[in-house]
């Protein structure tokens, strides 16, 4: 049994209210929720061992050194990296996706041709563009069908010896879709492209094993699993981080420096030029821990009962519509009222104390295909519950009457 009471009692933020209601948090696709878990590690970096890492002979320098790998190695197992130094800190999703964009356009040539998804966040549209004005290569779209499914065949179409790179999401953040990423990366392999996986979606909600997948990159961010803002990973298959250059020149990412030469130094180092984000590390390390006591089988079950329970409800509501009905999608609902702007309908929510997304959720391609200007999202985690729901369910209800 999954007991909701006790892990709510774990996230401080969740027994606040908001204008006088309690707070109904369903953001979670933006941004998840902290547990006093990884809140106890950040208050206990600053209060017992804040201090720069890997240059200090000092005790402090070196037990937040120890534990900024440690945290590293923890990313490691929990990805299942073959090596640690496959795994570089970064500064989040859209962060990773620009270090690898510009590591390859010192590998691309005119003609080349790179393959993103109609699905796909805007950190995973610009960086290929800006990449392709810099190099000349070619972006090549894999269409979506109404239910927010990629088009396999279509995918199949595209796919040739100019290939160089594929980027896919693992999960849509504005539909909830996951995608067939196996499949995805197995075809890219058989022409000798390589692939980079968007996982910002899928890591509050799965545990990739990026050997199993043999994928090249994935990418995440640690505040949409539990940990802070500003950190995030990239995996990179050792071969190619290798092959890449390095993203910024700075401290901590050289071997030797003269003002003829300056040589890099090794993995994963060379991309990680400065001063880090070192509690942002500790914690992402902490938060993922945290996550694994739960466990992501459990995780993924209930949040699929959510949205079961959520998509049934919502849609006894007349004049509902919801965009994104693939038959494998995670637990995030974007819907719209028929007439009536999405804006206005999170402003009355957001009265109530019910907090959800309206917009283009940086994926305004997924908007104009639907020609809608934007949509509601409501985007679940293990810590909501039914009753809140209900509240969304009643929250709509009365927003539909207030407009209408
Ligand atoms: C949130 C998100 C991003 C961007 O993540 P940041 O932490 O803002 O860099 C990229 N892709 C997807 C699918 C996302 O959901």
């Amino acid at each position: 049994m999954f007991d909701t009471d006790k892990i709510r009692k774990d996230f401080p933020i969740l027994s606040r209210e908001v204008n006088g209601k309690p707070l109904v948090y369903f953001d979670n696709a933006a941004t998840s929720q902290t547990p006093k878990q990884v809140i106890d590690v950040i208050v206990d970096y600053y209060s017992n061992f804040n201090a720069n890492i890997h240059r200090g002979v000092h005790t402090l320098s070196q037990e937040a050194t120890d534990k900024y790998e440690a945290a590293r190695h923890t990313i490691q197992k929990h990805f299942n990296a073959k090596h640690a130094h496959e795994i570089i800190y970064t500064a989040g999703t859209t962060n990773s996706i620009n270090l690898v964009a510009n590591g390859f356009a010192s590998l691309l040539e005119k003609g080349d041709e790179i393959i993103v998804s109609a699905l796909e966040h805007h950190s995973n549209i610009v960086p290929w563009q800006m990449l392709c004005e810099k190099t000349g290569a070619v972006l090549k779209v894999i269409p979506m069908n109404q239910n927010g499914e990629l088009l396999m065949e279509e995918y199949d179409k595209l796919l040739n010896e100019n290939t160089k790179l594929v980027f896919v999401n693992h999960i849509s953040n504005a539909l909830g879709t996951i995608n067939p990423i196996k499949e995805i990366i197995d075809k890219a392999h058989k022409h000798g492209a390589a692939v980079l996986i968007d996982g910002a979606q899928s890591c509050p909600h799965i545990k990739p094993d990026v050997q199993a997948l043999d994928v090249d990159f994935y990418v995440a961010s640690a505040h949409k699993m539990c940990g802070p803002t500003g950190v995030g990973m990239l995996y990179g298959k050792e071969e190619w981080l290798n092959k890449l250059p390095p993203y910024q020149g700075g401290g901590e990412m050289i071997a030797e420096v003269s003002f003829e030469k300056t040589t890099y130094a090794g993995l994963p180092h060379k991309f990680e030029a400065g001063t880090p984000n070192i509690c942002g590390g500790i914690a992402f390390g902490a938060a993922i821990d945290y996550m694994n006591t739960i466990g992501f089988e459990t995780i993924a079950n209930y949040e699929h009962e959510l949205l079961e329970y959520a998509t049934k409800k919502l849609l006894e509501i007349e004049g509902l519509k919801i965009y994104g009905t693939a038959k494998n999608k995670t637990s995030v609902v974007s819907f719209n009222l028929e007439g009536i702007h999405p804006y206005d309908v999170g402003t009355i929510l957001d009265k109530m104390g019910i907090a959800v997304r309206t917009g283009h959720h940086c994926a305004q391609p997924i908007m104009d295909y639907f020609k809608i200007p934007g949509t509601i999202r409501a985007s679940f985690a293990f810590y909501n519950t039914k009753q809140e729901i209900d509240a969304l369910v009643e929250g709509v209800k009365k927003a539909q009457r207030m407009l209408s």
